[in-house]
């Protein structure tokens, strides 16, 4: 095999039907390359390869059906402002399915009319009264016969002006180039392909955009193991290279007499777990040598990193230097802020906040604070990065809820710290088994709280339909007249932020309406920040009773007296998800309660999945029954890590393959180092830092 250094690959700019616009699109969903089209994976297919038999529906099925219009009329929908409505009887002789359109022309109308044939895509669902599918994709067949799809139809994730056919077209196009011979070179060496009995990368790539009708779950999920496979090998190869180069580096020594931090813990007013006292004990340690700090800590949703956090920042401040925390949000930093001041001022310290809302004016004085080191805590978002920010002399970073941020952008920061590198505390709270952190995180070293605060209640789960929609605002009614606050949260997956924010803003008016006694407000991805903040802190300060929200407010936000959270379209969460969310309640010492909304019909998996959220409290748990129940091959659904810097892997699901992955990363090191750096460079090549020091 040759080693060519695929050094051209071609930009999406050379795809027919990408232009500068869309190609912008693209590169918000991360697609720039020939390669990010290819390693751009679809979440579910279509079965349009063939004619379904309307008796063998079932709901949740998508489905080809073809058949007769046996009738059509308008009607009107009876909840709230009527709207009108097209009904299509369609019938094949095994059965009958309605067609129902909400929006619709003239034109439609006439085109769907009595005794003519048609053929519709569309997913199944019980209606009130029989089958039904909701705008189906609608073809009218008259005399020729038209064809079907020869492979399955790849749904992919996508984004707004981003739709399917596009995606299609361009991983049609992409499939294509990989006949060509330097498209997409084979890096695992035959002897570890065959050991492991991992077919080629291009074989699995051409299977899993385009399945035969017949499609072997076992071969779909082979293929993704094969691309997950590599990609936990180039990560865990330049982690090792990022560590041993690190390993070489000196840090701040911070070694001092503990008064502040003994103070600061004096004054809170609780006793820190001894998990927060063993972590904190680990770091002071660490910040006590001379090599650099490269440490995770992981606890569950609750567990009280932030006071941690707090301690190294201030090992830092006694010693004469600077601490930054970096949040992954904008509510989420200034909510740190908000923390540390009330946390530090008291101690003499000099608290900033830096965002990239933080302009002009303000913005200037911040940064002089900043280079003349008056302020010695700085908080801010990604804003911290930015090229204009120039500290004194940073010693300690905090990198908080980890799977928010890139590796890159960690290694970015080290820049920061000019001779020396800073030391770098990362927190997350994604549940990462040991051996998994050992890999996803071969660069740094791990600690984890494994202890709530004591006195803290379970959160007590409750699974109901959205026909019980009543009963639930009654308890929000109930809640709020004891005082405590709630949150709704509106989820919609697949569709667009756009419409997700559009359901939020309905749901906020519903609200009000419903529970006119109630201050209510609504938080979502499209405000901007300033109000966002502006409506989390006064949710913060009490003046808000109910809160309606999109997932923005999914990690990290702390209001201990919010006790009621309501999540609308549960069963289409992931797990990981529900649990983040879950955790804005149960922050103080009151009971609370969350309220899983779904919608019927509720399939078994489904079922069985929020009974996991009803029955587990802890992350770890939920992590560990959910894979019992998905198995560890699962091709489709969410992964479970979000945005975790993997395009693929997910370092809970593919846990299993960490040993092998271990292995064959040594095997390359010993026999074919050559190919490293063109793994890596595959695999997280935007970063550029990993080839600086691969
Ligand atoms: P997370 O680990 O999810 O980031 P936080 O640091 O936000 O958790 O802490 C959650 C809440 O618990 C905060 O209100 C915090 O003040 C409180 N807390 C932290 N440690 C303790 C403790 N040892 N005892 C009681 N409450 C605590
Ligand atoms: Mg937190």
């Amino acid at each position: 095999m040759t080693t060519v250094a695929s050094d051209k690959i071609p930009s999406v700019l050379s795809f027919k039907g990408v232009g500068p616009r869309i190609a912008e699109k693209l590169e918000k969903l991360g697609i720039e390359t020939l390669h990010d089209v290819l390693f751009y994976l679809p979440f579910r297919y279509e079965d349009r390869t063939r004619v379904v038999a309307i008796g063998m529906l079932r709901p949740g099925m998508s489905a080809v059906v073809e058949g007769i219009i046996e009738y059509t009329q308008i009607a009107f929908t009876r909840q709230g402002r009527s709207r009108r409505m097209l009904l299509c009887h369609l019938s094949d002789g095994t059965g009958s399915i309605l067609l129902r359109f909400f929006h619709f022309n003239k034109q439609q109308q006439n085109r769907l009319e009595k005794g003519i044939r048609v053929r519709c895509f569309g997913d199944v669902r019980f209606g009130s009264a029989s089958k039904e599918m909701i705008h189906p994709e609608t073809q009218v067949i008259d005399g020729r016969l038209s064809e079907m799809e020869d492979s399955l139809t790849p749904v992919y994730p996508s984004a707004e002006g981003v739709h399917q056919t596009l995606l299609r077209k361009i991983t049609a196009q992409a499939i294509d180039y990989l006949d060509e011979e330097d498209c997409l070179q084979e890096l695992l060496p035959d002897n570890i392909l065959d050991k492991y009995q991992m077919p080629l990368l291009s074989s699995a790539i051409r299977y899993i955009h385009r399945p035969p009708a017949d499609a072997d779950q076992k071969k779909l999920s082979e293929g993704r193991q094969r691309l997950a496979f590599e990609e936990l090998l180039a990560q865990h190869l330049s982690l090792m290279s990022v560590r041993k180069q690190i390993s070489k580096c000196n840090s701040f020594v911070l070694k001092s007499e503990n008064d502040l931090i003994d103070e600061f813990i004096r004054r809170l007013p609780y006793h820190l777990t001894n998990a927060q006292l063993n972590v904190i004990k680990t770091i002071i340690s660490d910040l006590d040598g001379s090599s650099p700090m490269m440490r995770l800590v992981q606890g569950d949703v609750g567990s009280g990193k932030t006071v941690v956090a707090a301690v190294a920042c201030l090992k830092a401040i006694q010693a004469g230097y600077q601490s930054a925390l970096m949040a992954p949000t904008e509510i989420l930093g200034e909510q740190h802020y908000q923390n540390f001041i009330s946390w530090f001022e008291p101690l003499g310290i000099n608290v900033v906040w830096l965002s990239g809302k933080t302009k002009g004016k303000s913005r200037e004085q911040v940064l002089n604070l900043i280079e003349s080191g008056q302020a010695t805590m700085i908080i801010g978002t990604h804003a911290l990065f930015q090229k204009d920010v120039n500290f004194k002399n940073l010693a300690i970073a905090v990198i908080d809820e980890q799977h928010r941020f890139g590796v890159h952008q960690r290694l970015a920061l080290r820049e920061k710290g000019m001779n020396n590198i800073p030391h770098q505390l990362i927190m997350t709270a994604t549940p990462i088994p040991r051996s998994l952190a050992m890999t996803a995180y071969a660069d740094l070293d791990y600690s984890v709280i494994d202890e709530l605060p004591s006195g803290r209640k379970v959160i007590k789960t409750v699974i109901i339909s959205d026909d019980k929609r009543p009963e639930v605002i009654e308890s929000v009614r109930k809640s709020s007249k004891k005082g405590n606050q709630i949150y709704w949260v509106c989820t919609l997956i697949e569709e667009s932020e756009a419409i997700q924010c559009q359901a939020a803003e309905d749901t906020a008016v519903l609200l009000e309406e419903l529970l006119p006694e109630l201050k209510v407000a609504l938080v979502h991805g499209r405000m901007n920040a300033n109000d966002k903040q502006a409506i989390m802190q006064s949710f913060k300060e009490g003046e808000i009773d109910l809160l309606v929200a999109t997932t923005v407010i999914e990690v990290g936000v702390d209001v201990p007296n919010a006790t009621l959270m309501i999540i609308e379209n549960a069963e289409r969460l992931g797990l990981a998800q529900l649990h983040q969310l879950r955790g804005r309640v149960g922050r103080g010492s009151e009971a609370s309660h969350c309220l899983l909304m779904y919608k019927k019909p509720l399939g078994k998996q489904a079922k069985q999945r929020l009974s996991i959220m009803r029955e587990y409290n802890s992350g770890f748990d939920i992590a560990k029954k959910d894979l019992e129940l998905r198995g560890p091959g699962e091709v489709l659904g969410t992964r479970q890590t979000g945005e975790m810097e993997f395009r693929i892997a997910d370092i809970l699901r593919d846990e299993y393959m960490i040993d092998d992955v271990k292995e064959v990363a040594t095997e390359m090191l010993n026999k074919h180092s050559d190919r490293i750096h063109l793994l890596i460079r595959r695999w997280l090549g935007k970063s550029d830092r990993y080839g600086e020091v691969g």
